[in-house]
């Protein structure tokens, strides 16, 4: 019987200017990993979808590790500074690294460049072997239908192979995403 996940990693939006749907969804998911008794990985801010989804965590009773480099701890009010664990890292890179070490599995909520970056980093390492974790998407209305027709295209010119589909899980809400994670394991 594999371990049980505890840490998850969760990528998504810094943005505060976003509709109030985005928020529901970061709010729902910190709900389900709370009350699952789950720590948070993430990125340690306390503004857009990431406080939210902080806050919300410990609303339900979880853990949350932020891992945050120094220049944007230094910004005010950009860290979120009651996480049970605040780690500082000198650089972006590094930030990524730990934040990547410590998860056992990822959900990507809506978010933008820089959500897409850590999904995309993390689909690479596993499409090259690195890890074998779950990576679920949360594809809230469709707001990913672009991506995932990039995507297609990929396997449609063959610049990715059809199996690589496996490599990634697209859930509809955070419940179906946490799902699938629990579900998968860490294998
Ligand atoms: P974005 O999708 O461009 O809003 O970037 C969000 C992602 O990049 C998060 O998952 C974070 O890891 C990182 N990030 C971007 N802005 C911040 C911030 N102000 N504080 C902490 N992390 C951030």
């Amino acid at each position: 019987m594999p371990e049980r996940i505890r840490n998850i990693c969760v990528y998504c939006s810094s943005s505060n200017a976003i509709d109030g749907t985005y928020f529901d969804v970061a709010e729902e998911a910190g709900r389900l990993l709370g009350a699952g008794g789950y720590t948070l990985v993430y990125g340690g801010g306390s503004v857009g979808l990431m406080g939210a989804l902080a806050r919300s965590v410990h609303e339900h009773g979880g853990q949350v590790l932020g891992v945050i480099p120094e220049a944007l701890k230094a910004r005010e009010g950009v860290a979120y500074e009651i996480a049970d664990r605040l780690v500082t890292t000198p650089t972006m890179q590094k930030r990524k690294a730990v934040m990547y070490q410590h998860a056992e599995a990822f959900m990507v909520l809506p978010g933008g460049f820089g959500t897409l970056e850590e999904f995309l980093e993390v689909l690479t390492l596993k499409q090259l072997g690195y890890h074998r974790r779950a990576i679920a998407v949360v594809n809230t209305d469709g707001f990913y239908d672009p991506l995932l027709d990039l995507f297609e295209h990929f396997y449609d010119e063959r610049f990715a192979p059809e199996t690589h589909r496996a490599l990634y899980h697209l859930a509809d809400t955070p419940e179906a995403a946490l799902h699938h994670i629990e579900a998968y394991g860490d294998a």
